[in-house]
């Protein structure tokens, strides 16, 4: 399953920010998936729980921004959002276009609880 690896890669960045900030557990990540980057964000959230079992991304809430496809025109030299799964120029409805935006799939935020914080010795 195609999501299940994007959700493990995902915890792994997780756990690898999370050693660096001396987190315990991470309440909250937002991820931001383009709409063609080629996931599917339900088949991702379905296994994020999954990928995230046993490690401090465990419990964690997954917050999916998408992110709009944009196109530019290699007629007309407009960047446009294009009607997906078309991709084609909303301008003068060209198919020679470049992808602009909308590959991207990355972690924009990620909330850290850190050993000690709240509450004090
Ligand atoms: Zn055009």
């Amino acid at each position: 399953m195609h999501e299940l690896s994007i959700a493990m890669a995902l915890v792994e960045q997780m756990e690898k920010v999370a050693r660096e900030q001396k987190a315990r557990a991470v309440p909250s990540v937002t991820v931001v998936v383009g709409a063609l980057s080629g996931v599917d964000a339900e088949a991702l959230a379905g296994a994020f729980p999954l990928a995230a079992e046993g490690t401090v991304a465990q419990g964690a809430e997954l917050v999916i921004t998408p992110a709009c496809a944009s196109v530019r025109c290699r007629a007309c030299g407009q960047v446009t959002t294009p009607e997906l799964p078309f991709l084609r120029c909303g301008g003068c409805g060209a198919s020679e276009v470049e992808v602009v935006s909308g590959r991207e799939l990355y972690i924009q935020a990620m909330d850290v609880e850190v050993a000690g914080e709240a509450g004090g010795e």
